[in-house]
């Protein structure tokens, strides 16, 4: 099979480096790692194995299908979304759900099996309530590690200090050997939201939700091959309904790369291209399969060329609209995922 014309550069060391910015930054809390949704699209047998190399031990995915091919008994993967009536949980090593609502917590306690268990502290989302849990829901269960979630970690404000103090009125009440309530911006919020587990996910992505995570490394680089250039003449539209007039004659070069790839339209107009340290602009809208680089800075690039798309995470959704979650999450099966 031939190569794909686009391709995803993915950084090890700066994944790595950022686990263990973020394991530092969780004190002496075990520092685990979201990976559903594919790893936030970067690809999750990838991320687990490198993260597992530097010593991480705790992966969180979101159902079944996504837990099976990271199953190994050296590892303990909790599935967030539980344990359905349809699921066939057991047999799959290492594998343990979060029970979420009183059905789930009756269907498992039979096995006698480990678990997690998500309490709602006030985000409504998933979860058992305080209450049910004061009622003695949990009696009887083999609880590996009780969460919570924070709403609004990315913001300061009550919220969150109510989540933690609500949370930590659990601790003793369960049977639960470990307790956990920090995603990434969570865990900038100081050594009170650690508790004994941390479960960072985009900030190991290159995501920075909090201004606490200013050292977190870029991590995915989308590249696209040049297909074609052309010259624009002054005046002349580009792309579909010619949102873009050439002030005078440029350079143009078109790539591989659309919002099929999850290279979305909100790009259009305002994202850029980067080669040799010149800022290529986008010209006009982001079609399927192709978008468009003012390369007058460039006179070099031709056809085939490669040329990396600006796609540091905190900088493009601030100028797209997007969230840094929903660009990682849609980079779609096009591309090559290259790990350096
Ligand atoms: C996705 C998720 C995380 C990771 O959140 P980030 O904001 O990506 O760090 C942690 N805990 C739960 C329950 C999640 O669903």
């Amino acid at each position: 099979m031939s190569s794909a014309p686009l391709r995803l550069r993915l950084d090890t060391d700066a994944l790595v480096a950022n686990w263990r910015l973020l394991a530092a930054m969780s004190g002496a809390a075990a520092c685990g790692a979201a990976v559903k949704a594919n790893g936030y699209g970067v690809g999750s047998p990838e991320v687990v194995q490198r993260l597992a190399n530097a010593g991480c031990r705790d992966f969180f995915v979101a159902t079944w299908a996504e837990a099976a091919p990271l199953a190994d008994p050296s590892r303990s993967i909790s599935v967030l979304h539980g344990v359905r009536e349809n699921d066939n949980p057991l047999g799959l090593p290492g594998v343990r759900p979060v029970l979420n609502t009183p059905a789930q917590v009756q269907r498992w306690k039979p096995t006698g099996a480990p678990c997690d268990v998500m309490v709602d502290t006030g985000m409504n989302r998933l979860g058992v309530s305080p209450d049910e849990v004061g009622a003695g829901l949990l009696d009887g269960l083999n609880i590996e590690t009780l969460m919570s979630h924070l709403s609004s970690a990315d913001e300061d404000g009550p919220i969150n200090t109510r989540q933690c103090a609500a949370f930590r009125q659990l601790q003793g009440q369960t049977s639960a050997r470990r307790m956990s309530l920090a995603n990434s911006a969570g865990i900038a919020l100081g050594a009170d939201y650690a508790f004994d587990l941390t479960r960072p996910g985009i900030a190991l992505y290159g995501g920075q939700q909090h201004a606490q995570h200013h050292g977190i490394r870029q991590v995915v680089r989308p590249e696209a091959q040049v297909l074609q250039r052309r010259t624009l003449r002054a005046g002349q539209g580009l792309g579909y309904n010619l949102t873009f007039t050439a002030p005078a004659d440029m350079e143009v070069a078109i790539l591989n790369l659309g919002y099929a790839d999850g290279y979305l339209r909100c790009f259009s107009n305002k994202g850029w291209g980067i080669s040799g340290g010149n800022r290529l602009p986008l010209l006009g809208r982001v079609s399927m399969d192709l978008i468009a680089l003012d390369v007058s800075a460039a006179p070099d690039l031709a056809e085939g060329d490669w040329i990396e798309i600006a796609y540091a995470l905190p900088e493009m959704a601030a100028i797209s609209g997007l969230s840094q979650y929903e660009m990682l999450t849609g980079l779609g099966a096009r591309f090559d995922r290259i790990w350096s």
